[in-house]
């Protein structure tokens, strides 16, 4: 197994392996025989049988030698990270879905294996080497990395992946290889908990809360926007470094950047750490100070109180809604009817502050 490319699936997802495979040829293509492409099937978490359907040229099947079964999340990163470098035999590559748990993976194990890591990437084959590819500065720039010492270890997108030229045939091997792993000795407790399902990456409407709502309460108003809107809900770093919301809802350099046809910040001040990852058509902030920077970016701003606007806009757009649909509109406040162009003062005739651009 030698020189293998080791691809460590979540599920029997065959995008990784066709990828390993094409990478596999193009390495042949290069220098000599192609690197077989060895799955690993973490036992309790992944059955070897369906990963062989996918046609690697070999499975993996590790266990433990306590035969306890492998920890998904956080709490089994160590103890697969310690058995993915003990059957690491000299892997050509190290190949993991782009998910929050490969790249915790990815991460623990290169440092295991002393290589280089890299998640959320594109391989390339430069002069017979693997080298990783992936956006930088936000988008704006192509970084293309070399690895140096030990093999590759990366995250890939599975949905932008390629497949080999001539697809593989026969059926793979399975082999089992026992190891003596330990539990993370670190942990006291395990919490299961759930976290929004939207991936902001994806998301083509976003409503997002800020610092200014001043507490975890604040993502009620958000919610409620965002649920009105059919939009997932982001955040700003300082909610997510406060433990407000989950991590994966932050927005910004050292969080999603974000693609989005409408983005509603909400309590959110517009610094550049935040608005260099957002790529909006229609921006609507609503923030309590005319003067901040939010307001440079939008098409169409409220100047206000979120706690006061958020339920009285997330109100007038279910009637607007309910109204579009045919059905019965109730409730005291205006609706807006004109696709979003209005907006509605709490409890008065006034439409709110507009800003223009
Ligand atoms: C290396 C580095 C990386 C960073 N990465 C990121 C990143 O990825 N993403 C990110 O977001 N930040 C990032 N930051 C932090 C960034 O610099 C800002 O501190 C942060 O974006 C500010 O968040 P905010 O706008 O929510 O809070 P604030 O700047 O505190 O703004 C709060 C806003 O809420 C308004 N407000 C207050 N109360 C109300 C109310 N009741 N109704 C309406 N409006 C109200 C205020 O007028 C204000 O404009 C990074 C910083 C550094 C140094």
């Amino acid at each position: 197994m030698t020189g293998a490319i080791l691809t460590v699936p979540e599920s029997d997802d065959v995008a990784l392996f066709d990828e390993a495979h094409r990478l596999a040829e193009e390495l042949a293509a290069s220098a000599g025989d192609p690197p077989a492409v060895v799955a690993v099937a973490f036992d309790g978490l992944v059955d070897p049988d369906a990963l062989a359907a996918a046609t690697p040229d070999e499975v993996l099947r590790v266990v433990r030698a306590d035969e306890r079964p492998f920890a998904l999340g956080a709490a089994g990163v160590r103890s697969r990270a310690a058995a993915l470098a003990a059957v690491a035999d000299e892997p050509r590559a190290v190949l993991l879905p782009d998910t929050a748990d490969g790249a915790d993976l990815a991460a623990a194990t290169a440092q295991r294996l002393r290589s280089g890591c890299v998640t959320d990437c594109l391989l390339r084959v430069r002069d017979g080497e693997l080298t990783a590819g992936r956006q930088a500065y936000g988008g704006r720039a192509y970084a293309e990395l070399s690895f140096e010492g030990g093999p590759p270890v990366v995250t890939l997108n599975t949905e932008a992946l390629g497949s080999p030229a001539t697809p593989p045939t026969g059926s793979p091997s399975i082999r089992e290889v026992e190891v003596s792993v330990a539990d993370d000795d670190r942990l006291r407790h395990v919490e299961t908990f759930d976290v929004p399902e939207a991936d902001l990456a994806k998301a083509r409407r976003i409503v997002a809360g800020g610092f200014g709502l001043g507490g975890p309460d604040g993502f009620e108003v958000v919610e409620e926007l965002a649920d009105a809107v059919g939009a997932a809900v982001g955040a700003s770093r300082p909610p997510s470094d406060e433990g407000w919301v989950a991590y994966d809802r932050q927005i910004g350099v050292t969080g999603k950047e974000i693609d989005v046809e409408l983005y509603v910040p909400c309590a959110i001040s517009g610094d550049s750490y935040h608005m260099r990852s957002v790529n909006a058509d229609h921006l609507i902030p609503i923030n309590s100070d005319p003067e901040a920077r939010i307001f440079n970016f939008a098409d169409l701003g409220v100047v206000g109180d979120v706690y006061e606007y958020g339920p009285v806009l997330a109100r007038a757009i279910r009637e607007a809604r309910a109204e579009t649909a045919g059905e019965q509109s109730v409730g005291e406040s205006e609706a807006v009817s004109d696709g979003g162009e209005r907006v509605v003062e709490p409890g008065a005739a006034d439409p709110a502050e507009e800003v223009p651009e």
